[in-house]
């Protein structure tokens, strides 16, 4: 072949050979190695799971602590596979902490089943990534079809589904995400009809007075969204941790007679702190008559809407514009995966279309090409992971599994309540139970503090700031939780507690010893 071609082309590959260097890539772990390490690797996350218990729930490492035991250079040459798995031993696993563990009860569940982790390791061997239909059509249109199976298990309206015209859902990062996103989009669309009806305005003034709301029990990423966004973004204060349709239209009213444009709403189902739920029937009909945006944010508590006893809690949602929940909270399915639904898609795709020549592709239009819909271009195959979840569960497999962590905080709730030092501080709707000892704010850190140190369980605090309670939450976490765990959980606070009050040091620093 060398032969038979003309000189000159003979002359330019042999001056390119002459630039390149000749060091040979050879993979360090091929087929047959992957095989083998692949299935150690598997077998390694079993006996993790399976003896987590063992384990101390929350590290006992110091900040740093890392950094000290690996080398700040990167390796020049290359390493075995047995000394990095013996690494992660030694450097990895002593500063985890275990959100799989039985006994841990802090923030919010962390999804996790083995399904949806094979899901994971074929979307990673895969590797596909499908930011367009074209960029691997199976990516986009299984996606398609899982969130809508999705929309069905919650009971959508129809005008969320894919084929509802422009309606459908899309699987993001996180829920903070779809905060920004919605807010962008009805940015858009509000700076839009502004100037259609005012031709003398432009988008930068209309930008300037557009006003968000959202509860003051709301997630933090609604104020980051307003602060991503320079929009601003107004806290309405809370009546009983709810956000009230009053005390919203009272803001609205006072920012329009203002000459502000009234644009975004997010209402919660499932605050972080206490699981409190906005009431949709009344936030949405008010949405409507002063045409805001309305978003609901249902992160943690929108699994719970596959069982029909708690789907009213989610009554009014079709006065919603956009919905997202985090299947990778309480769905069986592992990070990342947040399901976001967008009634008319179009406010999205309008606002981030960029239409360069290198991404098109000769079927647009035709399914959705889901970079229009998101920030970033690239994504991975996710619904894989929904897809293996929902059929080897169903539906109904999902619903014990929902039943089974909602019973065991009642009854986590009922041992507080049978014990007279304690009190419940919010209905316990869900798997949160948030509760506290009778008295002061500086008993219940004390109290946190020596739960903290116990170790034999891991929860966290939180604060009713307008009330100035300080309160302990306890989450029903672990996948596979029963009433054992959640007695050794009671039992571990109780034995904590009586230690703390028999403490004289304690004693003598809390002056109101009496629980009523
Ligand atoms: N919204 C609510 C109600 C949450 O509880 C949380 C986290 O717990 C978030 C948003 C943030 O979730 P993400 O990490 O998916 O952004």
């Amino acid at each position: 072949f060398f032969l038979s071609m003309n000189s000159s082309r003979k002359d330019c590959i042999q001056k390119a050979n002459r630039k390149i260097s000749h060091d040979v890539y050879t993979p360090k772990m091929d087929a047959v190695e992957f095989r083998k390490r692949g299935k150690e690797m598997i077998d390694y996350v079993a006996n993790y799971l399976e003896n987590i218990e063992e384990m101390k729930v929350f590290p006992l490492v110091e900040p740093g602590y890392l950094h000290k035991l690996i080398p700040s250079e990167p390796p020049e040459k290359p390493e075995e596979w047995d000394d990095i798995m013996d690494d992660v031993d030694q450097v990895i696993m002593p500063g985890i902490t275990h959100w799989h563990h039985p006994h841990f009860h802090a923030y919010f569940p962390a999804a996790n089943s083995y399904a949806a982790m094979c899901g994971d390791i074929l979307s990673g061997g895969i590797g596909c990534i499908g930011f367009t239909w074209a960029s691997s059509p199976a990516c986009t249109e299984l996606e398609v079809v899982m969130m809508d199976w999705l929309a069905k298990m919650l009971q959508l309206p129809n005008e969320f589904l894919s084929d509802s015209g422009n309606g459908g859902g899309v699987i993001y990062n996180t829920c903070s995400e779809a905060t920004l996103v919605a807010l962008l989009a009805a940015r858009n669309k509000a700076i839009e009809s502004h100037c259609k009806v005012n031709s003398e305005t432009n988008q930068y003034w209309v930008m300037s007075r557009l006003v968000g709301y959202y509860s003051d029990q709301a997630h933090s990423s609604v104020e980051r969204a307003g602060l991503l966004s320079m929009i601003k973004m107004r806290s309405v204060k809370s009546t009983e941790r709810r956000m009230r349709g009053n005390v919203l239209e009272e803001m609205i009213k006072e920012d329009l007679e203002n000459g502000f444009y009234p644009f975004y709403c997010v209402a919660t189902l499932g605050t972080t702190g206490s699981c409190a739920f906005d009431n949709l029937e009344e936030i949405g009909p008010l949405c409507k008559n002063y045409n805001l945006w309305l978003h609901v944010d249902a992160a943690y508590a929108g699994s719970a809407f596959i069982c029909p006893e708690y789907r009213h809690l989610l009554n009014g949602i079709e006065y919603a514009m956009s919905f997202v929940f985090n299947p990778h909270k309480w769905l069986l399915v592992n990070f990342d995966c947040s399901a976001v639904w967008f009634k008319d898609s179009k406010f999205v795709v309008e606002t981030f279309t960029v239409d360069p020549v290198y991404l098109k592709h000769k079927n647009e239009g035709k399914c959705p090409d889901f970079r229009h819909w998101h920030i970033q271009l690239g994504r991975r195959f996710r619904s894989l992971k929904i897809w293996f979840v929902l059929r080897l569960y169903g539906v109904d497999g999902m619903r014990k599994y929902i039943r089974n962590h909602i019973k065991l905080a009642h009854l986590f709730e009922s041992l507080i309540l049978a014990d007279h030092r304690f009190e419940i501080v919010e209905e316990v709707i869900m798997g949160l139970v948030c509760f506290r000892l009778k008295g002061s704010n500086k008993r219940n850190e004390e109290l946190y503090s020596r739960i903290e140190n116990d170790g034999r369980i891991h929860i966290v605090t939180s604060i009713f700031p307008d009330e100035d309670i300080l309160y302990l939450r306890f989450a029903v976490c672990y996948q596979f939780a029963t009433e054992e765990h959640v007695k050794y959980a009671y039992g571990a606070i109780s034995e904590v507690t009586d230690l703390m009050f028999e403490d004289p040091q304690y004693q003598t620093s809390d002056a109101g010893l009496n629980y009523n």
